[in-house]
């Protein structure tokens, strides 16, 4: 459960229970900033990275979602660096339990009452997250109503949370995903930023993930063309049986 250098300012470190969770150390001039929390057991070997680290205290948490695998490390971290927790503002009556995740039929408590925080936001422009430290947050909803990820413009890496699944370096759409035509609009943040590499929470690096993206959307037309032809094909078969 080691820690990996990722760029200059980046670690993660990642545990495999038959698929990988990420965690990502973002290295501030003043401290350290962690994106997501992995599940219950990663609390502590995160701790331990960040002392190891010895690159100043921890500053704040960011979650892209949240989905048990990536606030389950939570408490334990909280524990030992009572830091501020912040998550999309309409992520969190998701988080708390107050409403249940789309495709699940109850709602259920991930983190307890009064430690998130909704990212703040920039006065007199609707909606637009505020940048902190080197992070830029962006709104990419679909996989959950208020995920987010979080761009590193300095080293051109896109923590991206469970925006997409990852496999030996290729693009694959995130799975457990109630919305997925919503999630893939919400891709399109990579040919926006167009990152050197983009880090998913389940399964690594891509790199070039822009083009990538393009050869998935490609597939995903020609997905959608052949079951319509197959639908109008059984269509007419049901009239000529008629
Ligand atoms: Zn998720
Ligand atoms: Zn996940």
């Amino acid at each position: 459960m080691g820690g990996k250098q990722i760029t200059e300012s980046i670690r993660s470190v990642s545990l495999w229970i038959g698929m990988q969770i990420q965690v990502w150390l973002v290295q501030e001039p003043d401290g350290i900033t962690l994106i997501d929390t992995g599940i219950g057991p990663m609390g502590r070997s995160i701790v331990k990275e960040i002392e190891r680290m010895n690159a100043g205290p921890l500053k704040r948490i960011l979650l892209t979602h949240g989905h048990a695998d990536h606030v389950g490390g939570l408490k334990t971290i909280l524990d030992k660096y009572p830091v501020p927790v912040y998550m999309h503002a309409a992520e969190i009556p998701y988080a708390e339990g107050d409403l249940a995740y789309p495709g699940k039929d109850k709602a259920m408590s991930y983190v307890a009452k009064g430690i998130l925080q909704p990212l703040p936001t920039l006065p007199g422009r609707k909606g637009e997250l505020a940048v902190l430290d080197s992070l830029a947050p962006y709104f990419t909803p679909g996989h959950s109503p208020g995920h987010v990820v979080y761009f590193h413009a300095a080293d051109r890496v896109l923590l991206a949370g469970d925006l997409f699944n990852a496999k030996r370096g290729r693009l694959i759409p995130p799975r457990f995903t109630p919305d997925p035509d919503r999630a893939l609009r919400s891709a399109d943040i990579l040919h926006k930023l167009n990152p050197e590499q983009l880090q998913v929470c389940h399964g690594g690096a891509v790199f070039s993930a822009a083009a990538k993206l393009d050869d998935l959307l490609e597939q995903d037309r020609q997905a959608k063309k052949m079951a319509e032809q197959m639908k109008a094909r059984r269509g007419k078969k049901a009239k000529a049986g008629r």
